[in-house]
């Protein structure tokens, strides 16, 4: 397993040259001919840019086509990319370690200026292909178009505006975005399982009811709907003997007024209130609490 701070500490401020480059180009090209290089980075001659290459193709930031005298950008490249952003925009200054790989980003901690513990969440759209075609059809055009990091871009992009949004209006049970760039997202660190590792609470109760007032307050405060609400992207505090819920994981959001809202919102609510009934033993009627979170506030 590659180490993504050792990489990035390998890179220098030209090899950031070239890297930015790429990135500049990701919708144009996926593969850059070493010859539009040479051409359009006039501030080195051919046998840097080509000694250059050879180095970051070696630490495996950028990857040489089978067969063309090109290149392209790697995911561990986007990473140190974004990462330098991050620490440029005065957002990140160390990256420690990888602390969860999930169907379609890769987690690591972070420490942030002020010192405040979070993590970075790294889209790796395209890892999986399932659950990946289900989400695209809310993303648009350019996200189908788009390769793997493209959409991995596009993907960040849409969490970062869904976690600005749902912070504005304070929406509960929500984590705080500290900022990114490109495919990162910087927020928060929560401290605890995922639900569904959870098999006991003290308060399911109080828990599951936390859970629907965000669901409400993003409905009718901030006009969001998460739509893919499961065990899986609640996580629950369980530091200081608390049992604080947290959703996660909001790029495939809709907003309220989006046709299919009312009906992912009752998706989302559905789903959550039979995993509560089953795993908890609780009896809560759905449509009682569908009621309730379809009740306009404020
Ligand atoms: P994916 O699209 O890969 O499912 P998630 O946002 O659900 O992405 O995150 C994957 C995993 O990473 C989570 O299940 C959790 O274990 C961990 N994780 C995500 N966000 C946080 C966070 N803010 N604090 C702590 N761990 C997190
Ligand atoms: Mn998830």
């Amino acid at each position: 397993m590659v180490k993504l701070g050792e990489v990035y500490r390998k890179l220098t401020n030209d090899d950031f040259i070239i890297l930015e480059f790429f990135v500049k180009n990701l919708k144009k090209f996926e593969y850059i001919p070493i010859d539009f290089l040479v051409q359009k980075l006039t501030k080195y001659t051919p046998k840097e840019i080509d000694a250059r290459l050879r180095k970051l193709n070696s630490i495996k930031v950028i990857e040489r086509h089978p067969t063309m005298n090109a290149y392209r950008l790697k995911a561990l490249g986007l990473d140190c990319v974004a990462l330098r952003r991050l620490v440029r925009k005065g957002i990140l200054k160390a990256i420690g370690d990888i602390i969860g790989v999930g169907k379609e980003s890769d987690i690591y901690r972070a420490l942030t200026d002020n010192d405040e513990l979070v993590v970075v969440k790294f889209y790796r759209i395209g890892r999986t292909s399932f659950r990946h075609a289900v989400k695209v059809r809310s993303y648009g055009v350019e996200f189908e178009r788009g390769t793997w990091l493209v959409r991995s871009i596009i993907a960040g992009k849409r969490e970062r505006e869904a976690l600005a949004i749902l912070n504005k209006y304070n929406v509960p049970s929500v984590p705080r975005l500290h900022g990114g760039a490109l495919h990162a997202v910087v927020m928060e660190y929560v401290e605890g399982p995922e639900l569904y590792e959870v098999r006991e609470l003290q308060r399911p109760l109080e828990v599951l009811n936390n859970i629907i007032e965000a669901i409400r307050a993003s409905y009718w405060r901030a006009k969001l709907v998460h739509g893919d609400l499961s065990e899986y992207n609640i996580l629950i505090d369980l530091s200081r003997g608390e049992e604080r819920p947290f959703i996660i994981d909001w790029p495939q959001y809709v907003t309220s007024v989006e046709p299919n809202a009312q009906k992912l919102l009752e998706r989302d609510v559905q789903y959550i209130i039979k995993f509560f009934n089953k795993r908890f033993d609780l009896r809560i009627d759905v449509n009682e609490v569908l009621k309730y979170v379809l009740t306009p506030m404020e």
